[in-house]
């Protein structure tokens, strides 16, 4: 029954909000959203250039913002006594595997029919070996506009070759400098592990050592550790990552499980001399009590009761008197003597962050996502779309079981790119389409090898041999190499795209341009907040900034609208009409569209009619009584619009409540605090019914994504209405108590941003793989209708997938593995494309080189992503401790197989793998796995769907926020002060600090901070003065006032959702939630500190190891 209303005229609503600044803000100045670069195609003329020394980002920071390279590292007084031991670089050299062969693609399938071109001269695409002699030496500067190095240059035997001279004196000088026994054969330093061919790593001895050697090397075993099972990037004197503060001396052993009292402390003990072990530090401020989270972890054995078992300062060491004068005040572990991410970040931004990463090596591992640094794509897919747990994959599945490393890809198919770096080319093949693998379809790529003259390839994924058609066909070169390689981006490059054909298009017809509807709730509690006018009011202007294709004039996207409470309104907003009409369907049960013309128009030509809806909307409901609103409907309702005019598209959903009016998918509040820890936890974040799963799958066979804004003054089940955006790959925005006031700014640039993006539609993604491993699970905001394809009804260049890898067959380390991405989407103007990433990795026999080539950030994201999954079926605790066991296993298995002999209570730690205590701390800590009293049950599944989308460098942000000291900035600088870590006792009260974490956006300030500089950033004459109602900081002209806020306008800037700003006054009620985030501390919560999980973790090894 749909009624045809004349939509009565209201009064033109004019005035601007208060407080609303149109487009004045930096990080959305107008058409090209910084970012978000414009697709622009251009014809392929070869490779990439010569890597063009960058101007300096204008205001990108492709995933990080710390300062540039050579900002001085504010170092708090007494973290002076850094430990050595975790002073260093992060990495390994990629690989210390075996030579490559001379061949530059393997054939794993044995002796084929094409011998005659298997006799080593073929060197198609990327050399086979992560051969880090192709690297340039750090020291080495790159040459701007130098031609791409052909990847056949490298001569192969360069490997077989000696070390570089200068690599092996540094490496005797090291040796020369290594202190006591624990490491008799040092690894290079830090700026050169990069340097370093495979041959200077002699071969690691087979024979997995004993688990745990207490004591003195036993008789007849060698002392001195392999080569190949020391992290291989200390930069000072170093040992292995020693845990020196749990080292065996008889002080902590108490800790630790039964001493091995008669032993006097062994020889060279690194943290003897450093003497920073010895220092007492007071309780931590406010947490003075035994670990809390101690229960948790099952009851350790020995002596010590168990709650003071991993409080050091409250244990009385049972040896104290047998021990020498000097060791006995060593109590308390020293935070400064832990691996420290701030440090591990600062070394990473030294080492790495000067020169750019190029992708021609096998295997190479890429600078950590907090350092800037460019990417020169030479045959591998940039780190910005594809990032790894592993670079160096153990060539069995029984390896990769021993060390429970989970084998995972971080894939971001159409991750925006630094204006500096070139996008993707459009490889158009005409109707023939991309030339493929005959038996397993993979696309070209730089991996796949020409035979026979050029006549045939064979496929690097199954070994198939395919014939080139005629219209591919070219010349190979002496080398084996088509003539045509670098004309070909996807012959010579890593990432690229195709055009498609129509064979790849829905029910073979190319797609119409998408569509966005908008859909505004129009009940009470929606327009009394103001939300409905101001959402009215900012699409007046914002829909000029559609996303469009390349230098296109306007965007090809139409649009339409829809209101709703308890019916809903569709608007006819037809170019020829003087005034927008609407029709009420208040059938919700069988939901249909009223109108077909004149319901999803182009903007330009839809101007005036749309100009005046917007203005009438507010009007129209302003006087509503209507408090219940549906839910399911509307979506039901723009999927029916976009299957009517046969499109793709995306819902804008502006929602304030729980839909209790009677209809479909109709809910009720079920939320029960007193499930926390039970059993009956994980329902809180299960749907509520399978209405919404079953309606995702119809929006996804469609191509129809869901962005859904929130506004919740109570609980609204985000469990259940995410279902339907999380299962489409949209977004979920949630602004709870949402105040005109406060809000709006944070609400608009989230709106801004979600409509400009990049976005693609209809897409599906799969990732195929050599033989040998396989894509077994995955992780993001997507469907799946079957087991290996990934489908979205829209991606945005922000939605990540996790991929996780399981063996199959046994990996060869002379063919490595391949991955390659292929996602097929349809382009905002309605184009099908095929964007394909390809990314080699090594292969393994020796553990040690796992280990190596490891990426903890990366890890953290696959071990979130695992775990926030894990409570949908399984009780919180359950979930968390597989995770610990789990991090557990994979250091033990380093500790038995690669570390150097040492006595069972030293913690040693993989060198990459060094912040994965920490790290994993923080993920146990958080809200969905640890909630505190003030977290409701839909933050909860808002985080969680929220973190299961997120890449590397947003998880890595979320779970250790960034810490900056604003009174130490410099005023005169671009850069940003230098991060602190997260721990109170890193605070000063006579400073102002920043923190961040991806949503949030603390101000804290310290009670003692001089008045001047409050008068300075917040206007006021003193501490008492300053509101913690503030959103936003006060623009005031002076130079604190605006590098304060260009740092947060930066921060801002890089992330991919406005951060809600805070302001927390010292010794404030708020001051609790910031503290929340000092995720180095006990939490209130119960979470332990990472001091005190470090002890739990060492104890966990130990009872894996015993
Ligand atoms: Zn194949």
């Amino acid at each position: 029954m749909s009624v045809n209303q004349q939509a009565h005229t209201g009064p033109p609503y004019g005035q601007p909000q208060p407080g609303y600044q149109g487009y004045q803000q930096p990080a959305y100045g107008g058409q090209s959203l910084p970012g978000v670069p414009q697709a622009q195609y251009g014809a392929y003329n070869g490779p990439v250039p010569g890597y063009q020394q960058p101007v300096p980002p204008q205001g990108y920071f492709p995933s990080l913002g710390f300062p540039l390279k050579g900002s001085p590292v504010s170092l708090n007084s007494d973290t002076s006594s850094l430990a050595p031991n975790f002073i260093g670089s992060l990495r390994a050299p990629p690989t210390s595997g075996a030579p490559p062969p001379a061949s530059g693609a393997s054939h794993p399938s044995g002796p084929l029919a094409y011998s005659q071109f298997e006799h080593g001269d073929v060197q198609n695409g990327i050399p086979a070996s992560a051969a880090p002699v192709q690297r340039p030496p750090a020291s080495q500067p790159f040459l701007p506009g130098s031609a791409p190095t052909p990847v056949s240059q490298i001569s192969t035997f360069q490997q077989y070759g000696p070390p570089p001279a200068s690599v092996q004196q540094l490496r005797n000088h090291m040796a020369g400098m290594t202190i006591g026994s624990t490491a008799a054969s040092a690894p290079p330093p830090a700026g050169l592990g990069y340097g370093v061919g495979p041959s200077s790593y002699p071969p690691t001895t087979g024979a997995p050592r004993p688990p745990a050697m207490p004591g003195p090397p036993l008789p007849g075993q060698t002392v001195a550790a392999p080569p190949s099972s020391q992290p291989n990037h200390v930069s000072s004197p170093p040992p292995p990552s020693t845990m020196a503060g749990l080292h065996p001396g008889p002080p902590m052993s108490g800790l630790h499980g039964p001493p091995p009292p008669t032993h006097p402390p062994q020889p060279g003990y690194p943290m003897q001399q450093n003497g920073s072990f010895g220092q007492m530090r007071g309780p931590q401020p406010n947490y003075g009590g035994a670990y809390p989270g101690a229960p948790n972890y099952g009851s350790p054995p020995g002596p010590p009761p168990p709650p003071k078992r991993l409080d050091p300062d409250s244990i009385p060491s049972p040896q104290l008197n047998e021990l020498p004068p000097q060791q006995k005040p060593r109590h308390r572990i020293d935070p400064d003597a832990i691996p420290s991410p701030i440090q591990v970040i600062e070394d990473d931004r030294n080492n790495r962050g000067s020169e750019p990463f190029v992708t021609g090596v096998r295997g190479q591992v890429p600078p950590l996502v907090t350092t800037n640094f460019l990417v020169k794509d030479q045959g591998n897919a940039s780190p910005r779309y594809i990032r790894c747990t592993s670079y160096n994959i153990p060539c069995t599945s029984d390896m990769a079981k021993q060390s429970q490393v989970p084998l995972a890809a971080v894939i971001k198919p159409l991750a925006a790119l630094p204006p500096e770096e070139t996008l993707p080319y459009l490889v158009d093949h005409g109707e023939s389409g991309p030339v493929r693998c005959n038996r397993c379809k993979a696309y070209m790529c730089p991996f796949m090898q020409f035979i026979e003259g050029g006549r045939r390839f064979q496929c690097c994924f199954c070994s198939c041999v395919t014939e080139v058609p005629p219209h591919y066909f070219q010349h190979l070169d002496h080398t084996g190499k088509r003539v045509d390689f670098y004309d070909r981006p996807e012959l010579s490059l890593g990432s690229y795209e195709f055009l498609a054909t129509v064979d790849y298009c829905k029910n073979n017809k190319f797609p119409s341009p998408p569509a966005f509807i908008f859909m505004i709730d129009v009940s009470y509690n929606a327009v009394k907040s103001g939300l409905v006018r101001l959402i009215c009011e900012e699409l007046k202007s914002l829909l000029d900034y559609l996303p469009r294709e390349g230098n296109m004039e306007e965007s090809a996207i139409r649009v339409g609208f829809v209101t709703y409470n308890k019916v809903l309104h569709f608007y006819n907003v037809k170019s020829s009409l003087a005034q927008p009409q609407m029709m009420v369907v208040s059938d919700v049960a069988d939901m249909f569209v009223p109108l077909l013309d004149g319901f999803l128009v182009n903007v330009n030509e839809s101007r005036t009619v749309i100009a005046s809806l917007l203005d009438q909307i507010p009007e129209m409901f302003a006087d509503t009584r209507e408090t219940e609103t549906v839910f399911a409907p509307v979506i039901q309702a723009g999927l029916e619009a976009l299957k009517a005019a046969e499109c793709a598209g995306k819902l804008f959903i502006f929602h304030t409540s729980l839909p209790i009016a009677e209809a479909p998918g109709k809910l009720k509040n079920r939320d029960d605090r007193k499930l926390i820890n039970t059993d009956k936890e994980k329902t809180l974040f299960q749907p509520q019914t399978s209405f919404y799963n079953n309606l995702a799958k119809d929006c996804v066979a469609q191509g129809c994504c869901v962005d859904l804004f929130l506004f919740p003054n109570q609980y609204l089940d985000v469990a259940t209405l995410g279902v339907v955006p999380y299962q489409t790959g949209g977004s979920i925005y949630k602004y709870a108590y949402f105040q005109l006031e406060t809000d709006q700014y944070r609400f608009l640039n989230d709106l801004r941003r979600d409509v400009q993006k990049e976005v693609g539609f209809d897409a599906v993604m799969r990732v195929r793989t050599s033989t040998g491993i396989r894509a077994t699970d995955f992780f993001g905001a997507f469907y799946m209708s079957n087991t290996t394809d990934v489908e979205m009804a829209g991606l945005d260049c922000d939605k990540t997938i996790t991929v996780e890898f399981k063996h199959d067959d046994k990996l060869s380390e002379d063919s490595g593995a391949l991955l390659q991405c292929a996602l097929l989407y349809t382009s905002c103007a309605g184009q099908r494309r095929l964007r394909i990433h390809n990314l080699s990795l090594n292969c393994c026999t020796q553990l040690a080189d796992l280990y190596r080539n490891c990426e903890t950030d990366t890890l953290i994201n696959y071990l979130a992503k695992f775990a926030y999954r894990g409570v949908l079926s399984s009780p919180v605790k359950t979930v968390r401790d597989a995770l610990i066991n789990q991090c557990a296993q994979i250091l033990a298995c380093y500790r038995k197989n690669c570390a150097s002999p040492s006595s069972a209570g030293q913690l040693i730690l993989p060198e990459c793998m060094k912040l994965l205590p920490v790290y994993l701390n923080c993920v146990l800590k958080s809200d969905v796995l640890q909630p505190g009293p003030e977290v409701t049950t839909d933050d909860r599944a808002y985080i969680r769907q929220l973190v299961t989308s997120m890449d590397v460098a947003e998880t890595n942000v979320f779970f250790y926020p960034r810490l900056l000291p604003l009174t130490k900035a410099d005023v005169d600088s671009d850069s940003l002060p230098a991060a602190i870590r997260n721990s109170e006792e890193r605070l000063s009260k006579g400073d102002i600090y920043l923190l961040e974490n991806g949503l949030n956006i603390f101000v804290w300030v310290g009670v003692s901070v001089q008045q001047g500089l409050i008068q300075n950033l917040f206007g006021v004459s003193s501490f008492s003065q300053i509101s913690n109602a503030l959103s936003t900081l006060p623009v005031l002209e002076n130079p604190f006032s605006k590098k304060v806020r260009s740092i947060v306008d930066m921060l801002q800037g890089q992330r991919s959702r406005y951060m809600k700003l805070i302001v927390v006054k010292q010794e404030d009620k708020l001051e609790m939630l910031f503290k929340h985030f000092l995720v180095e501390d006990k939490s209130l919560t119960g979470g332990a500190s990472y001091v005190d999980f470090l002890c739990h973790m060492h104890k966990e090894i130990r009872q894996l190891l015993s």
